[in-house]
């Protein structure tokens, strides 16, 4: 794993190449990044980058945003097939149609999208800022939020705003078990359920906190010490136990042993080292959007990054 981590920086190098991953990647792939973070400080980093070519060690839809941000730069995916539930649950032909049932609404679109999504969409959103997105939208306008429905319904539920949700979940967060947690809540009672929006809403009303990625993590640090249920992708739990050692964290456990058992994306842990390399020794696979395409969807996302 050393020397292949040794080769990758080396690449990094002979190309003027930076990798950028997200937290739920594997310790040995966060270990080559230039930046961790997650998806919206993705954005923002990618969005300074100025290396002359850019690895984004994420599911698809991360490595299209960059794309979209940095047209000059050539961004690579080391596995375009890593994609994600969300993005793969909003189809854009059927979501073009669904808007245009719902004239006159404002379409916000989680980032967990494809690209020609986001080009239909009013204004994007991350975990980290969907709330700051919905309260920058006039209380008058109807607002259409897709693709995912937890995030949606939580929305609704902290704004009092009157929002159509799309029918997608994320298959990582939407398996996490309400039962098991509740039975891990009792065998540790001063434990805290801390829990992402993309979880169901039967379990975020159990949970003490709720936020994207970085809100738990920094939510986590916050603590000298602590126990936390932890209902989020099981990779954040590396920085949470940097930032807060003494801390106990307990990773939630989903209700059925599928592919997502555990709080594990697969679609996440489809990046290894070894794509990493190969995709800096032959620049692919390159993400390229048609330049009309890439306009229209670089509006909804410069307007979230300018908030
Ligand atoms: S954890 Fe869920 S939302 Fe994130 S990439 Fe995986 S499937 Fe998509």
């Amino acid at each position: 794993m050393e020397r292949l981590q040794d080769q990758i920086r080396d690449l990094k190098q002979q190309r003027n190449a930076a990798v950028v991953a997200h937290y739920y990647q594997t310790s040995d792939v966060k270990e080559v990044a230039d930046y961790v973070g997650d998806s919206l400080a993705m954005a923002q980093w990618a969005q300074k980058c100025t290396a002359d070519v850019l690895v984004v060690a994420g599911v698809r839809f991360m490595a299209e945003t960059a794309a979209v941000l940095v047209p000059n730069v050539k961004v690579l995916s080391p596995d375009p097939d890593a994609t994600c539930s969300l993005a793969e649950g909003c189809p854009a032909d059927e979501f073009g149609k669904f808007i245009e049932q719902h004239p006159n609404r404002v379409v916000v679109t989680y980032v967990n999208s494809s690209v020609e999504v986001k080009a239909l969409s009013d204004i994007t959103c991350t975990s980290s800022n969907a709330l700051k997105v919905i309260n920058s939208i006039p209380v008058d306008k109807e607002i259409i939020f897709a693709p995912d429905r937890n995030m949606g319904k939580w929305l609704q539920k902290i704004t009092g705003r009157n929002i159509t949700l799309w029918d997608a979940t994320c298959e990582v967060h939407d398996a996490f078990s309400v039962d098991q947690v509740r039975g891990l809540k009792a065998a540790n009672p001063m434990a805290r359920i801390i829990a992402h929006p993309e979880c169901t809403p039967e379990l975020l009303r159990i949970a003490d906190f709720i936020g994207s990625t970085s809100a738990l993590l920094n939510y986590v640090s916050k603590e000298y010490s602590g126990t936390y249920i932890v209902v989020t992708e099981e990779g954040i739990l590396k920085e949470m136990r940097q930032a807060a050692p003494h801390a106990k964290l307990i990773p939630a456990p989903t209700d059925e042993p599928n592919t997502c058992a555990c709080g594990i994306c697969p679609y996440m842990k489809m990046i290894t080292l070894e794509k990493i390399k190969a995709s800096l020794e032959t620049l692919t696979h390159r993400i390229v959007i048609p330049e009309l395409l890439r306009e229209r969807a670089a509006l909804p996302i410069n307007k979230m990054m300018a908030l």
